[in-house]
């Protein structure tokens, strides 16, 4: 299979629709961002990697950061982040404050704002929010081997002046006693892990491990376990791209985790880790050419964890 020839295929299939969707504006420095930008990377567990179009551009990986997140906390406390946060499907937008109130301030799944919002707390524990941070920045070179990945200041500092919601998802989870730590040191870790900046090149290198049995194949660093590589592997599948995860396992058939930025990170367990970027979102919030490269992907090489 001629990867490189199906990314070409899959893009030129693609440009006449470049600029397609809607931009998320509600976080004013992403608003900046111009949607005709359309990017993709695979990283294979062979170790090599194949690209298009602007897969060297850095942007914001926003709730991509959650998968990380994840993978740092569950490190850090083990099963013990279940009884802080669920692992169903939300069937609600991502920053839906609803079932908060019918569940007890246990947010549905880590990949919902609310849920990340708790995970970053754990993360938080012993640490200052700054400490925090560097940790999960560490945490990210280690993954992709580029120590260059950083956080765009001003991306954590637009979210912060207008993140009303999460404010209200933080303070809602705080009345309940599902947050340890302040609403406002909780949320600088938050807006922080979210406004991690990061090309597609690098992106699908520093999600290999998922695809590798917690190994990444480029590097030999063990990251996670093989069960704890498929367990994130299956709530990116449920969850990963809030209430259109169904429809995205409908069409791709692969684990996957969305951002507002336009980024989708996708694996296909035991072949290759690939991401996608097109700042263009469709009515869930998920890239809406990030989706559909990402079904051609799955189409051309045919990749699936439902069976060939
Ligand atoms: N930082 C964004 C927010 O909290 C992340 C949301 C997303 O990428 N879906 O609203």
């Amino acid at each position: 299979m001629d990867m490189q020839a199906i990314l070409d295929q899959v893009y030129a299939e693609l440009t006449p629709r470049i600029g397609e969707g809607k931009v998320a504006d509600y976080i004013p420095e992403l608003a900046k961002v111009s949607p005709n930008q359309f990017g993709m990377a695979i990283a294979t567990v062979k170790g090599d990697i194949f690209a298009v179009g602007d897969a060297g551009t850095p942007f914001s990986i926003q709730s991509i950061s959650k998968v990380f997140m994840l993978t740092l906390a569950l490190g850090k406390v083990g099963e013990g982040i279940w009884k802080r946060v669920g692992r169903e499907p939300s069937g609600s937008a991502f920053n839906s404050i609803v079932q908060l109130e019918h569940e007890s301030g246990i947010p549905r799944n880590p990949f919902i704002n609310a849920g990340a919002i708790a995970v970053a707390d754990v993360v938080l524990a012993g640490h200052q929010p700054k400490e925090a941070i560097g940790e999960l920045l560490r945490f990210i070179h280690y993954v992709a081997d580029d120590d260059s990945i950083s956080i765009d200041k001003k991306v954590a500092k637009s979210e912060t002046r207008t993140g009303y919601r999460n404010f209200a998802l933080a303070n809602f989870m705080r009345a309940f006693g599902n947050l340890d730590h302040p609403v406002e040191e909780v949320l600088g870790v938050y807006f922080h892990q979210c406004a991690l900046s990061m090309t597609c090149r690098q992106l699908a290198r520093a999600g290999l491990y998922l695809a590798n049995r917690g190994v990444n194949p480029l590097t030999g660093h063990s990251v996670v376990s093989p069960k704890r590589a498929r367990r994130i592997s299956a709530l990116m599948l449920t969850c990963g791209h809030y209430d259109g995860s169904g429809d995205f396992a409908y069409h791709v058939g692969l684990p996957g985790k969305s951002g507002v930025g336009g980024g989708i990170l996708a694996i296909a367990p035991g072949d290759a880790a690939i991401a996608v970027w097109s700042p263009g979102l469709n009515k869930v919030g998920n890239s809406a050419l990030g989706s559909a490269a990402l079904e051609l992907i799955a189409q051309k090489t045919g990749w699936s964890v439902f069976g060939a």
